[in-house]
């Protein structure tokens, strides 16, 4: 899309995947968030509210001004400027979480990880892994597809320096709660990209009624934590697998390898099993929300 003007994408202009129309109620409060993730009645349907959100008045100030300045190498582009949904299968046995979009990465795409270097590392390796159709993932239109997982962040927009603050990360949480209960019957594994996203995630996954180990076991790179199930997910354990964040701080630096990074999600891939047949339904399109960076932010091990 030609860059404009406009400080976002209008919902319901032809973004490849929006999953909004100009109809998607838009929470502007804390407690809207709250009550539009509870009542939300499909995963579809929360994405579109997810991506809508104004909720945080300092990140959604800084998510449009990125927007409008925008990075010289893509100075003609349009920029998103939404908060970022979550995006792959509606029945995944993969969950993959990250902290938030990247200014340039999903705050321009729309697309989770998708258009920045952390993204490049991320989609490389899961590509290499069985768990990714195609080895990279630059825009919203561009056929990439996660045959059985699904990504998503604990907090849905570019927050400065990489930084939301407590407060925002409380905020956001609700959107998570509720699309980690709509696909819990189907998951199997959880990978944490980075220690933020480690934390942000201990208080939804009680929240959605996982049993969690006490003391919470500490973050690190190939950790595994065997959580208890919630009721509507039945009898087989759950497994969260820490991952080194593939930020290029620790790229750069060789703190995150490929074989690293195949090494999580090949027992990821191992651990989750072979995608269902029959039973699974891919999301039609290949846009935010549906068949398939926050998880993208480069901050943390
Ligand atoms: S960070 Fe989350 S709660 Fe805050 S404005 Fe973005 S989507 Fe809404």
């Amino acid at each position: 899309m030609t860059a404009s003007n406009a400080p976002f994408v209008p919902p319901g202009t032809g973004w490849p995947g929006d999953p909004a129309t100009p109809r998607t109620p838009v929470a502007g409060t804390p407690q809207q968030v709250r009550e539009l993730a509870d009542q939300a009645p499909t995963l579809q349907e929360l994405c579109a509210r997810q991506s809508v959100c104004r909720a945080c008045p300092r990140l959604v100030d800084w998510r449009e001004q990125v927007a409008l300045r925008r990075r010289r190498a893509f100075a003609d582009q349009q920029y998103w400027g939404r908060p970022v949904p979550g995006w792959g299968q509606e029945r995944p046995r993969l969950l993959i979480v990250g902290l938030a979009p990247a200014a340039h990465g999903g705050n321009r795409t729309g697309r989770i990880f998708t258009g920045d270097r952390s993204g490049d590392w991320l989609f490389a390796s899961l590509h290499r892994t069985g768990l990714a159709e195609l080895p990279t993932s630059v825009h919203a239109g561009d056929g990439q597809r996660l045959p059985d997982a699904r990504m998503v962040a604990t907090v849905r927009c570019a927050p400065p320096a990489n930084k939301p603050t407590p407060a925002e990360r409380t905020t956001c949480l609700p959107w998570l709660e509720r699309e980690v209960a709509l696909v819990a019957p189907w998951v199997r594994v959880i990978v944490a990209l980075g220690g933020y996203a480690w934390q942000g995630l201990w208080p939804v996954l009680r929240q959605v009624g996982y049993r969690i180990p006490r003391p919470r076991p500490a973050f690190g790179h190939g950790v595994e934590v065997e959580l208890g199930p919630p009721a509507a997910a039945g009898p087989e354990p759950v497994t969260l697998l820490g991952c080194y964040h593939p930020s290029q701080q620790n790229t750069f630096t060789g703190r995150v390898t490929e074989e690293m990074l195949d090494a999580v999600f090949t027992r990821a891939r191992d651990l989750a099993g072979p995608p269902q047949r029959g039973g699974r339904e891919p999301v039609a399109g290949s846009g935010p929300c549906s068949a398939v960076d926050t998880a993208e932010a480069p901050v943390g091990p």
